[in-house]
């Protein structure tokens, strides 16, 4: 099964990815990793990559397709994968629909697993962390003295990245990037629409259902 999984940070995406990955028997593939793997290994392709990231550039389309394409080509990706990070925009979606074509393959389905920007940013936002390591939420898991660790008595901070700010922009630029990928696969009607915001097994029972039909 060839799955493509959508989603804003903090829907709940990368869990489901381990989860169904593990149930119907296929690799994860986070693009992400495959860059990282490229460069870090000094591939043709990941050299090209880190030329334009070094310069500070975009990734451009065709590279970044072909980086995903080079993984597509090892044997555990012979009964299908769940794409995740990619694509990002239509010419990479047209292009690797082009190059599933040549392969005499298609994409079965899009899991798309989304939530409200709101509950998104209560969840982001509530994180708490110490130095030792534990982590804390506001509401689902808070210390037992507010803004203290319980473990080591440490007083507890916001990361960056969890502050209601950057998940706004964060959520600004996933919906931007996303909405039109949606339109994409919504006419080729293979689009599965999930609520990020029930309980993971929840949520992944009933994209199991979904994928049998
Ligand atoms: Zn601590």
């Amino acid at each position: 099964m060839r799955l493509i999984l959508l989603g804003p940070p903090g829907a709940g995406k990368g869990t489901q990815a381990v989860v169904l990955s593990e149930i119907l028997m296929i690799p994860h593939i986070s693009t992400g990793d495959i860059f990282r793997a490229n460069i870090k290994g000094g591939t043709p392709l990941g050299l090209l990559a880190k030329s334009y990231i070094d310069a500070g550039k975009l990734v451009p389309d065709d590279v970044t397709v072909d980086i995903v394409g080079s993984r597509l080509k090892e044997d555990d990706c012979d009964n299908g994968f769940i794409m995740d990070g990619f694509p990002r925009t239509i010419p990479q979606a047209e292009l690797f629909d082009r190059m599933l074509e040549e392969r005499g393959e298609k994409i079965d389905a899009v899991i798309n697993i989304d939530a409200d920007d709101s509950v998104i940013i209560r969840r982001l936002s509530g994180r708490r962390m110490c130095h030792c390591g534990r982590t804390y939420h506001v509401e689902n898991s808070p210390p037992k003295v507010e803004g203290i660790c319980d473990a080591c008595g440490g007083k507890l901070f916001i990361r960056d990245d969890d502050r209601e700010e950057t998940i706004r922009e964060r959520l600004r630029t996933y919906h931007e990037q996303t909405s039109p990928l949606i339109d994409y696969y919504r006419k080729k009607g293979i689009i599965l629409n999930f609520d990020g915001t029930k309980p993971i097994e929840v949520t992944t029972r009933e994209i199991l259902e979904s994928l049998k039909k």
